[in-house]
């Protein structure tokens, strides 16, 4: 192995399949025990991090997978990090789940921002997300970005940072100009992630972008000194209720029950999951643009998504030799119930869809369902029913309940792969 931690020629299109994304991980497996020491250097096309979060964020690929991946090939001591990381993903999705009306909140807030866009700041803001604020690291990532869908996680945190404290532009606008040209781009890691760098998420804390920092992790690609705001205050918002709530209860899954697979892009590796032995009349996915709209998703976000679920579904066809149905994007509720209904089933089961826009579509087609009788089971993993009732406070206690409980297990559940 390089001690460099270079991945090679990183690809710079994704390839939306499961196994382009075991392939991904496979490639990054050797290089994972050097992830500590490189993975803050923000260095095109870079190849110190594992880029594999457009597989993890659709399930193309699973945290699970990730974990035992590398515990696999290295001692523990030397792949923490890496898991560590992993599992933040695991925590925002859990402490959103718990407070389901943060998500809201936010899309609250960027109607009124849009709406305000109508006015003089809207100048700045189309300048900004043009790549044209005159701050060139700034720019350099805005065309990043909206170029190949990804930035590197130190990127996002001082681009996030200058949007607000240098540049000055509502949070929830930068939030949502990422999560319309992220391929991961996820309600959970976007939203909190743009929240703690506001100084909203730990109240009063908050992450101001150093020229310093920005000149050594780039290698001196770049220098902004006397660009950035390195003095300003945290971000206030009128009292927003953090109690974490119970988690949303599930219906119960009747295997004896005749029934339907639904797939959404929150989740796409049925073969490997606790459904991977139930039997199906058929399998059904497809792209709802209505989810797409409102989010003003860019074409490469929404194509990504698309792909993903035409790999999910031809191999979903082949694991459970049942007939697939690709629903229709302009008319995915009506016709999602119209297959229930035509394969004669009592249940529809789909893979937990967490707190998001899919959930809503979820919860719609469940009342569309419910009037012919048919449930709709929502299915959640084990690896999220373990972890999420432990994101009700810090990310550190979460992580150390998560090793506590694969420590019990032997970390069975975490390194071996299983299903669920
Ligand atoms: C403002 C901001 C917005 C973000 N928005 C998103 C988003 O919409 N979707 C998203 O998946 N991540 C988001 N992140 C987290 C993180 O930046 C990305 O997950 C990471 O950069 C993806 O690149 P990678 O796969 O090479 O990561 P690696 O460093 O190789 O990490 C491996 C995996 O761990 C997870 N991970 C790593 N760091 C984090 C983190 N800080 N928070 C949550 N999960 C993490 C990801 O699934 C990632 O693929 C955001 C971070 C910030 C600061």
């Amino acid at each position: 192995m390089r001690q460099s931690g270079r991945l090679g020629d990183a690809p710079q299109a994704e390839t939306p399949t499961r196994a382009a994304g075991l392939a991904r991980l496979a490639s990054f497996v050797p290089y994972a025990a050097v992830y500590a020491r490189e993975r803050n250097r923000v260095v095109p096309p870079h190849d110190r991090v594992s880029r594999l979060s457009p597989y993890l964020r659709h399930r193309l690929i699973l945290e699970r997978e990730a974990v035992a991946a590398v515990l696999d090939a290295h001692p523990r001591d030397a792949v923490d990090k890496f898991v560590s990381e992993v599992l933040w993903r695991n925590y925002w999705k859990g402490w959103l789940e718990h407070r389901p009306h943060v998500w809201d909140a936010y899309l609250d807030q960027l109607r009124r921002d849009r709406d305000g866009l109508a006015g003089t700041a809207s100048i700045g803001y189309a300048e900004v997300i043009a790549g044209r604020s005159g701050i060139a690291c700034f720019d350099a990532w805005a065309r990043e970005l909206t170029e190949t869908g990804y930035l590197h996680n130190h990127a996002r945190m001082w681009f996030a940072s200058i949007w607000i404290f240098t540049l000055r532009l509502p949070w929830a606008l930068g939030a949502a100009f990422f999560l319309r040209h992220l391929l991961d781009g996820d309600p959970a890691s976007n939203t909190l992630s743009w929240r703690w760098v506001a100084g909203l998420h730990t109240r009063g804390k908050h992450y101001l972008a150093r020229a310093e920092n920005i000149a050594r992790y780039t290698d001196g690609r770049f220098d902004p000194k006397g660009e950035l705001d390195e003095q300003a205050l945290p971000l206030t918002e009128p009292p927003l209720d953090l109690t974490p709530r119970v988690l949303p209860a599930l219906v119960e899954l009747n295997t004896e029950l005749p029934s339907g697979l639904l797939l959404t892009p929150e989740d796409l590796a049925p073969e490997v999951s606790h459904l991977s032995k139930l039997g199906f009349r058929g399998v059904a996915g497809g792209w709802d643009e209505t989810v797409g709209e409102d989010l003003d998703l860019a074409p490469p976000v929404v194509d990504f998504s698309r792909v993903a679920i035409a790999d999910a579904l031809s191999r979903a066809e082949a694991h459970f030799a049942a007939p697939l149905k690709s629903l229709d994007k302009t008319e995915w509720q009506a016709d999602a119930e119209a297959w229930a209904r035509g394969l004669g089933v009592r249940q529809v089961v789909t893979l937990e869809t967490p707190v998001g826009r899919w959930r809503e579509r979820l919860e719609q087609l469940d009342g569309r369902l419910a009037r012919h009788g048919i449930a709709l089971v929502r299915a959640r993993r084990t690896w999220d029913s373990s972890l999420w009732p432990g994101a009700t406070r810090g990310f550190f206690p979460f992580r150390e309940q998560a090793r506590r409980q694969a420590r019990l297990e032997g970390f069975t559940r975490i390194a071996q792969p299983q299903p669920g």
